[in-house]
Formats: C-alpha cells, sequence, structure tokens
C-alpha cells in the first residue's frame, strides 16, 4: 500500500534539465499539487511518519516557498500550528534572520521571533532536500529560538548532493530518492 502511493507519487514529479542554470536537474512536484490523489498519497506518508516517530511535535515548520504548501495540511492533519521560515523581507515585526547558500546562489531566511518558543519540539519541512543548505539554516533559526528539533520532512532528496549529512544529527524522512 505504501509502495503504491510512493509510486503514484512518483509519477506526478517532473523533471527539467538545465533549469534555473547549467547543469542543475529541477524536479518539479506542482503536478502533485494538480492531482488530488498524489497529494493524499504525500500527506498520508508524512501524517502516519510524524505521528509514528514525532508523536510529541507541537509546530510545522514550512520552508518558503513549497514548504508552504505541504506544511499546513501536515499541522492540519497533527493538530497542530503551522510557522512561516521566509526569505529575508517579508514578515512584519520583530524577527530572526540567518544566512546561508544554495545549491544555486544565496539567500537569507527569516522567522518571526514569537512564531517559536524556547523549548516546543519542531518539524520542518520542505519539497526538496539539495545541499542542505536551506534547512540547515532553518535549522539554526529555530536553534535562536531554543526549540527543540524533532527533524525534516522532505518529499524529494537528491542523495548525490548529502543535504542528509549536513543536517546531522537531525533526522531526515524523504519520501522519493534520486
Ligand atoms: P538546498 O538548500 O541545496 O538543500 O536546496 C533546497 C531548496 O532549493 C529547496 O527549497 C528546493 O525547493 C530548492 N531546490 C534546490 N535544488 C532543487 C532542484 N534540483 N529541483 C527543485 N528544487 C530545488
Amino acid at each position: 500500500k505504501e509502495e503504491s502511493k510512493l509510486a503514484l507519487i512518483t509519477r506526478f514529479i517532473r523533471q527539467f534539465p538545465d533549469f534555473p542554470s547549467k547543469g542543475i536537474v529541477f524536479r518539479d512536484i506542482c503536478p502533485i499539487m494538480k492531482h488530488p490523489a498524489a497529494l493524499t498519497a504525500v500527506m498520508d506518508l508524512f501524517e502516519k511518519h510524524v505521528r509514528e516517530t514525532q508523536p510529541l511535535v507541537d509546530l510545522i515548520v514550512g520552508i518558503d516557498a513549497r514548504g508552504f504548501l505541504f506544511g499546513p495540511l501536515l499541522a492540519q492533519r497533527l493538530g497542530v500550528g503551522f510557522v512561516m521560515v521566509r526569505k529575508k523581507g517579508k514578515l512584519p515585526g520583530p524577527t530572526v534572520s540567518v544566512a546561508y547558500t544554495l545549491e544555486y546562489g544565496t539567500a537569507e531566511a527569516e522567522i518571526q521571533e514569537d512564531s517559536v518558543s524556547p523549548g516546543q519540539k519542531v518539524v520542518l519541512i520542505d519539497d526538496l532536500l539539495a545541499t542542505g543548505g536551506t534547512l540547515f539554516a532553518a535549522c539554526e533559526l529555530m536553534k535562536k529560538r531554543g526549540a527543540e528539533i524533532l527533524g525534516c520532512l522532505v518529499v524529494v532528496e537528491l542523495n548525490d548532493l548529502s543535504g542528509r549529512e549536513k543536517l546531522k544529527p537531525h533526522a531526515v524522512f524523504s519520501l522519493i530518492q534520486y
């Protein structure tokens, strides 16, 4: 049953060579969003994983921008809150920020200071793990706020870029690996 869910999800991930720059194979999850059964399969597998391994989670933390597609759906299923990690300059009020490098470029990530409290147990979510720089930065933000990181969730993991190593000791759960 889980295998058929994974097979369904895999059918709705497209690849675009040389986007957004030469040498990058872009893994596009947009078709998943257009197919309710595929999106349900993603959410079923994430929900099952968190319920089984991170049942004490207080907050789901989504990464700008495609982490926002999956994060709130998962938070609703679990009955917990959702928090946004955004690109710098988008969030009002007092914020905490951190600079980081991407597979293609550099950026700064930011949260609202009051979005996470010390001691809260968080699970981070994004569409894809490449070098791990983005999720690493999000973990740094969580640490700055004194949160306890239970793990990271991604739909797609690019094995060759070793993001999983970069994020250690935090656990990464991915649905599809390339
Ligand atoms: P990284 O920080 O290197 O792990 O990159 C992860 C972030 O960049 C995620 O938010 C992804 O959405 C995006 N990203 C990086 N590489 C790719 C790729 N090959 N295909 C699609 N999205 C990517």
